[in-house]
């Protein structure tokens, strides 16, 4: 019996995760990186989302692989456009911060239909990215869960 917790104990592991524990590095790129340039740094960085800034290091957008897909089904030429022609932009992206609960955080992601959000600072001049949340941070916050509750 030693080691197992209640359910109460259980829900409170649950409310206490946080966002700052389970984040991960966000890879980012600058608004005049082209398309094709951004389909390479997203294999190379080996990550499903990119963050987008501008030169004050802002957050402007978000590619996802899809939108990534979609705009090389066209005959546009990916040498010469822009990711901010194709990002999903401010003020419509969904963010979290250090100090989010990770179930809120996880909320947000089911209820936009997204696989990830950037963990911002909220500043005078805009948010500035520090981590990256993606479903699979809340994967390994579940795991986690399940090892400290001994089951
Ligand atoms: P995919 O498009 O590869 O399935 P997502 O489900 O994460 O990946 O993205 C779906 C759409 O939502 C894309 O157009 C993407 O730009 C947008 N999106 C992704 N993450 C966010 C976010 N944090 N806030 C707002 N929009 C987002």
């Amino acid at each position: 019996y030693a080691g197992k917790k209640t359910t109460a104990a259980f829900t409170e592991s649950m409310l206490n995760l946080k966002v700052k524990d389970f984040q991960s590095i966000p890879v980012v790129v600058p608004d005049d990186m082209t398309v094709y340039d951004a389909i390479i740094h997203m294999f190379s960085e080996d990550v499903g989302t990119l963050f987008v800034i501008d030169k004050d290091e802002i957050l402007q957008g978000v590619l996802s692989r899809k939108d990534l897909l979609r705009s090389s089904i066209g005959t546009q030429d990916l040498n010469k456009m822009p990711v901010h022609i194709i990002m999903t932009r401010m003020p419509n992206i969904a963010y979290c911060v250090n100090s989010d609960s990770l179930i809120v955080a996880a909320k947000k992601l089911i209820e936009r239909e997204i696989d990830s959000m950037p963990v911002v600072e909220e500043t005078e001049r805009g948010l500035v990215i520090t981590g990256r949340l993606t479903k699979t941070n809340i994967t390994r916050a579940f795991i986690s869960l399940a090892e400290t509750h001994d089951l």
